[in-house]
C-alpha cells in the first residue's frame, strides 16, 4: 500500500510553510504514476507557491513492487528516526537500500529487466576502470539504463561534474560471466536487512573471486 503523509514544510528559499504530500511508501501496482516519477527523477520536485522556487526535497522513502518482489529503502545510513524498517512477513522479498533518486531509479530499471543487481556492479565495476584511468578523474559514476543490442546492458557514464552522460552498452556475455562468478563464489545474500548493492560488495567479491 502506497502511504501519504501531509506535512509543514518550509521552503528553503523565503521561509514561508506549505502543506507538502510526503509518500513515505510507494507501491508501483497501485501507484504506476509514481513510478513514473521516479523514472523521471521528479518525484522529489518541490515547488514554491509563494516564490516559485524550485528545488528537491529529499526524504526517505519505500518502493515496493509486488509483482517483480523488491523492495527499496531509500534513506541515508546513520539517520536516526529515520531508517525504513522491513516488516518480517516481508523477509522473501528482495530488499535494497539506495542513497539517493538516481539510485532508486536505476534498482527499478535492473529489476525491471530481470537482471541480479549484484552482477551488474560486477559488470559496472570493470567499467569504471577503465573510464576512470582514461579520464584520469576519480568521480565517475554508471548507472544501468537499459538493455540494448543482443541483451547487451547500456550504462550512463558521469564524468566529474559534467550533467550530461556518455553511453556504454557492455556485452551480454560480460555480465553472464558476472552471473558466473557469483555462482561460483556461493554468496548468499544476508536476511531481513535492507542490503546495499554497490561498488564496495562488488569489490569485495570480486577481490575473493581473484584470492580463490
Ligand atoms: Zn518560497
Amino acid at each position: 500500500m502506497s502511504t501519504f503523509i501531509k506535512k509543514d514544510v518550509a521552503c528553503p528559499n523565503c521561509g514561508s510553510t506549505k502543506k507538502l504530500t510526503i509518500i513515505s511508501a510507494v507501491n508501483s501496482l497501485e501507484n504506476p504514476e509514481l513510478k513514473e516519477k521516479i523514472l523521471k527523477e521528479s518525484f522529489f520536485d518541490f515547488e514554491c507557491p509563494s516564490c516559485n522556487y524550485r528545488c528537491s526535497l529529499m526524504y526517505p522513502t519505500i518502493y515496493h513492487d509486488p509483482k517483480k518482489g523488491f523492495m527499496v529503502g531509500l534513506y541515508r545510513s546513520g539517520t536516526k528516526g529515520s531508517k525504513v524498517e522491513a516488516p518480517a512477513s516481508i523477509n522473501a522479498l528482495t530488499k535494497r537500500r539506495v542513497k539517493d533518486l538516481a539510485e532508486l531509479k536505476e534498482k527499478i530499471l535492473i529489476f525491471d529487466n530481470n537482471l541480479d543487481d549484484i552482477a551488474v556492479e560486477m559488470v559496472k565495476n570493470a567499467i569504471l576502470e577503465v573510464f576512470k584511468k582514461s579520464y584520469e578523474n576519480e568521480s565517475v559514476k554508471a548507472y544501468f539504463t537499459k538493455t540494448g543490442e543482443n541483451g547487451g546492458l547500456e550504462f550512463a557514464i558521469f564524468c566529474g561534474k559534467n550533467k550530461t552522460p556518455q553511453y556504454h552498452l557492455s556485452k551480454r556475455e560480460v555480465y553472464d560471466n558476472c552471473c558466473e562468478i557469483l555462482r561460483s563464489l556461493n554468496y548468499k545474500e544476508p536476511s531481513g536487512d535492507f542490503l546495499r548493492v554497490g561498488p564496495t560488495l562488488a569489490n569485495e567479491l570480486l577481490t575473493k573471486y581473484k584470492n580463490n
